[in-house]
């Protein structure tokens, strides 16, 4: 076994679904023996959808989404889609977290992934060869890496003893799907009467007569594993709204906080972290099961680069150095935005206050791009892409994503499909002589690109830019290793 992925979430179907693409073996081990009912995600923001579009998989994903105007991320403050959003899907995919892990799982499992559900990862030990994971029943399993994609209450980042550092958590959400008798007018009344002073209330059909309910929990529950009863339901829902709606025939039941917290390491030797395990915080804005996506797609070619043993130095470490600071940023962004969310006159004065500034389009868009991840850029300079060695130059673009653009022949992301790296050339002057194994070169003429050439990692962020054969000399062994001596002569 290359690779033992600890966790069937998205992240963890994610990451089987791109090691699968290069030929790694993996198998995933998840505890529970069934997919949960529960609905904790909505949905997709923007560069998650890039990212299905990437791989071939946005049908598949938009046939069972519905498509909504981007705009009201940032807690919850209405706004517009900004304008200038630079991107082919300037909008949000919802898609109830069951459906987007169960499209995960059957893309993971086409590719030839391995699923053992009901399966509880308890203890590892690693050495310099591998890792040996120790199962509930007693059985030991051995591969190569390990990743624990299990959670914010991860079984894997405790046993490595990676410290956790944040806040816990200081309110408590009650969460559930259920029926109710009162009419949907007077719900959706009475739901925007009590929404206009407490953000962390909502009552509204989630289909097939159904409804989701949102309330603030009494105090902070001391094991959030145990669901909340209907009853607690019932009282929370009185406290707020002056009635329960008549809730019944719950769906399920469940409770979330808002403990806000980020792994030190992503890393020790053999075994990794992404997703929930390595970084938790409230929901607000919709980010986390997108970060988890992103976070996999960045892991998934560069682990299976050391596994086929191309990987340059440096180039699995990268995976941490780039994600943790993105991880970072998304914690701070929903500290800020569950200040807003408070009840309190001083920062119910901060959100009228940046309920102003959300109307300047730049602030608008500036926000719209931190919550949908099309802002991101890896910071390249040192290390592996270091814009001096590789002679880019800094270009602006080096260490963004590239927007899908049209070509002459087809469109840039169809190109990415199979998760090599990618040399789109304007001049036809250039060469990936050594590199064709893992890296393709496309000579297209088409305006929309308007530089010289670029360089796509597999994870479609630009790793160089320009027009002249010394610079992608410098920047192909960087990030894919050194060149095929036989395809040299
Ligand atoms: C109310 C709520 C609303 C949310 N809304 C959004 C949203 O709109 N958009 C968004 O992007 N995110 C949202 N999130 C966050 C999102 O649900 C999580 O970030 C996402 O599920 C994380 O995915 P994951 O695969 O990393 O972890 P998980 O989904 O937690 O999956 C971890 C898996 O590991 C398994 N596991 C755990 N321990 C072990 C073990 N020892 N051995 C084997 N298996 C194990 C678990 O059974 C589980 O299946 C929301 C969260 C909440 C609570």
């Amino acid at each position: 076994m290359d690779v033992i992925v600890v966790g069937g979430g998205p992240t963890g179907m994610m990451l089987a679904g791109e090691l699968r693409l290069h030929g790694v073996d993996v198998l995933v081990l998840e505890r529970d023996a069934e997919p949960t009912e529960v609905v904790r995600s909505l949905g997709l923001h923007a560069r998650s959808i890039e990212v299905m579009d990437q791989r071939g998989l946005l049908e598949r994903f938009t046939e069972h989404g519905r498509q909504y105007p981007i705009g009201g991320f940032f807690a919850g403050i209405a706004a517009p889609a900004p304008e200038g959003l630079d991107t082919a899907h300037p909008y949000v995919l919802g898609l109830p977290q069951p459906v987007t892990d169960r499209l995960l799982t059957e893309r993971a499992v086409e590719l030839g992934t391995g699923i053992r559900r009901g399966c509880e990862l308890v203890g590892l030990a690693q050495d310099e060869d591998g890792v040996t994971a120790e199962l509930a029943d007693g059985t030991l399993l051995r591969s190569r890496y390990l990743v624990g994609c299990d959670g914010g209450r991860s079984t894997v980042r405790k046993l490595l003893g990676v410290g956790f550092p944040g806040e816990p958590s200081r309110v408590e959400t009650l969460l559930g799907e259920m029926e109710v008798t009162t009419s949907p007018e007077t719900v959706a009344a009475v739901t925007a009467e009590v929404r206009e002073t407490e953000k962390r209330f909502g009552v509204g059909p989630s289909g097939d007569g159904v409804h989701r309910v949102v309330v603030p929990a009494e105090g902070v529950a001391e094991d959030r594993a145990v669901p909340p009863t209907l009853e607690e339901f019932r009282r929370q829902l009185t406290k707020y709204a002056g009635t329960d709606f008549g809730v019944h025939s719950p769906r399920w039941l469940s409770r979330f906080g808002d403990a806000t917290r980020l792994a030190e390491r992503y890393r020790v030797d053999r075994v990794l972290l992404a997703g929930d395990a390595a970084h938790v915080h409230p929901p607000t804005g919709g980010q986390g099961l997108n970060l988890g996506i992103q976070d996999a797609f960045n892991l998934g070619w560069k682990l299976a680069a050391e596994i086929n043993g191309w990987a340059p130095e440096g180039l699995l470490d990268s995976y941490g150095t780039e994600r943790r600071p993105v991880a970072a940023d998304v914690l701070d962004n929903t500290r800020a935005q569950m200040e807003l969310m408070s009840t309190e006159p001083g920062p119910q004065a901060v959100r009228r206050l940046m309920t102003q500034l959300i109307g300047c389009n730049e602030v608008n868009r500036f926000l719209t791009e931190k919550i949908t991840a099309l802002g991101v850029r890896y910071d390249f300079s040192g290390g592996v892409g270091d814009a001096e060695n590789t002679g880019d130059g800094g270009h602006e673009l080096v260490g963004r994503r590239m927007r899908d653009i049209g070509l002459t022949r087809g469109r840039l992301y169809g190109l990415l499909h199979d998760g090599r790296g990618l040399l789109l050339d304007r001049t036809g002057r250039l060469s990936v002589e050594g590199w064709a194994d893992r890296v393709d070169l496309v000579v297209d003429t088409g305006e929309e690109l308007d530089v010289p050439a670029v360089l796509l990692r597999p994870d479609g962020h630009v790793a160089w830019a320009g027009g002249d054969q010394r610079g992608l000399a410098a920047a192909l062994p960087r990030w894919f290793g050194a060149p095929d001596p036989a395809a040299l002569g």
